[in-house]
């Protein structure tokens, strides 16, 4: 079977193995990495008896002979070793019709945990096969840093460095970063998150580190969107439609645009909603394609608070601006319109939604309202984050919190680690250095 082959979203003349381009992260251009041509999938030959086995099918279909079938049954079955289920909201009216797509049963409680712990299957394989060593530096403010400390973890020849601003994070966050694991070691930056870009950007120009072997599990890298095509795949397998509506929570894009290179492989997708909270550039560009970028503010759903998409580079490489608003309907939710609908679908439904969830679910009704009806239309919200990671929100809109799932319970008595530096250069610098020590 044929490989996949990727180009850049700049320049169009070369042409990059799957596992060169995960490695790579950016192209040398600077653009960002699209397959150059798109599968042909047969969905009928696809499974619909369990995620795993659909995607698997659609893995082994949409890679070709990029990677060992091992590597493929590695990744579903090792990286991928948790339940996607798909719950109905089973409510009433403008309620009908919606599922959750729930993504936040991995390790780390948000969808995060797809990307990272593919990522860090494919390339710990690939360190391990040359023997080599690597040290993967991460700046986070939100869910990446936990999904990618948790996936490289048990890794050989891995050190995770992951830097944190100081008073930036959430509690569970927090707890989450510095639960104690082998190779991991988090910093507690006294600094902002812009101080822990910065220090990432610098280290890989720092001449003392040259020898280190840096790499970086940052959102663009294609790596993260391989696995995010698959539940799109399975929801539709498994609602047995080839008619369904996907509401995605979105900040950086990185979801729907691995929705859309499933709908480009063939998957049939009605209508992709792209769920926005305050931080409104892209829900602008659908109605004004001269729409800017602007600085981030900070809400409740803060895994999407992003003023410049990093993904929308790569929606622009693959689909003109006619395509992309035809396919993709957009809409911005206030902090207080979240939590209203938090609320009200408590109510409604008895289900407790977090809320970048809810984010989704009031971008399922607005559209709904809009279109005039299509409450019968079959209609997926992706459910980025398990509720428990936000009990300071769900307390204050319901009265009450979320069940903890064991897995977050257990850091409370777990042992920890983490070090405050300076933001310095200087102070990363000893850090990567006594790390591989
Ligand atoms: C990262 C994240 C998002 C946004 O996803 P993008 O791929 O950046 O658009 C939404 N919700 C949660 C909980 C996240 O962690």
């Amino acid at each position: 079977m044929a490989a996949i082959e990727l180009r850049s979203t700049r320049t169009d003349h070369q042409r990059i193995p799957f596992l060169d381009a995960l490695e790579k992260g950016l192209a040398d251009d600077g653009g960002l990495f699209i397959p150059s041509a798109w599968p042909k999938i047969d969905w009928d030959s696809l499974s619909r008896d369990s995620f795993s086995a659909c995607s698997l099918d659609f893995l082994k279909q949409w890679l070709g002979d990029s990677i060992p079938a091992s590597d493929i049954e590695g990744i579903v079955s090792e990286a991928l070793s948790f339940d996607v289920p798909i719950v109905d909201l089973a409510g009433k009216d403008a309620y009908q019709n919606i599922y959750v797509l729930e993504l936040f049963h991995g390790p780390t409680l948000s969808f995060k945990d797809f990307g990272a712990r593919t990522m860090a299957y494919l390339l710990g394989r690939k360190i391990q096969q040359s023997g080599g060593r690597a040290t993967i530096l991460v700046a986070t403010s939100g869910d990446t840093g936990s999904a990618v400390a948790d996936g490289f973890a048990e890794v050989e020849g891995v050190n995770v460095v992951l830097l944190f601003p100081e008073g930036g994070v959430s509690p569970v966050q927090e707890m989450q970063l510095i639960a104690r694991r082998e190779n991991v070691f988090p910093l507690r930056v006294r600094g902002t998150f812009d101080d822990c870009q910065r220090m990432v950007k610098g280290a890989f120009a720092d001449p003392a580190l040259s020898g280190s072997h840096l790499t970086t599990a940052n959102s663009i890298n294609i790596g993260r969107l391989l696995p995010q095509m698959l539940y799109y795949v399975w929801a539709t397998k498994f609602l047995d439609s080839d008619e369904v509506t996907f509401s995605v929570p979105s900040g950086n894009l990185g979801n729907l645009t691995a929705g859309v290179f499933a709908h480009l492989s063939g998957l049939p997708v009605r209508q992709f909603l792209a769920a926005h909270n305050a931080n409104d550039f892209f829900p602008n560009y659908l109605q004004d394609p001269t729409s800017a970028f602007k600085p981030s503010v900070s809400t409740v759903s803060n895994a999407m608070d992003v003023g410049a998409p990093s993904n929308f580079e790569r929606l622009q490489g693959m689909l003109s601006y006619s395509e992309i608003s035809e396919n993709i309907w957009g809409t911005a939710v206030s902090d207080q319109e979240t939590m209203l609908r938090m609320s009200a679908v408590s109510d409604r439904t008895g289900y407790i939604a977090d809320p970048h969830t809810a984010v989704g679910i009031e971008a399922i009704l607005r559209f709904r309202k809009e279109m005039g009806g299509r409450d019968k239309d079959p209609t997926v919200v992706l459910s980025t984050a398990h509720p428990a990671k936000f009990p300071e929100t769900i307390q204050k809109v319901l009265g009450t919190t979320a069940e903890e799932p064991e897995r977050l319970s257990s850091l409370r008595s777990g042992a920890t680690r983490v070090q405050e530096i300076e933001p310095t250069q200087e102070a990363l610098r000893q850090v990567v250095l006594a790390c591989e020590g």
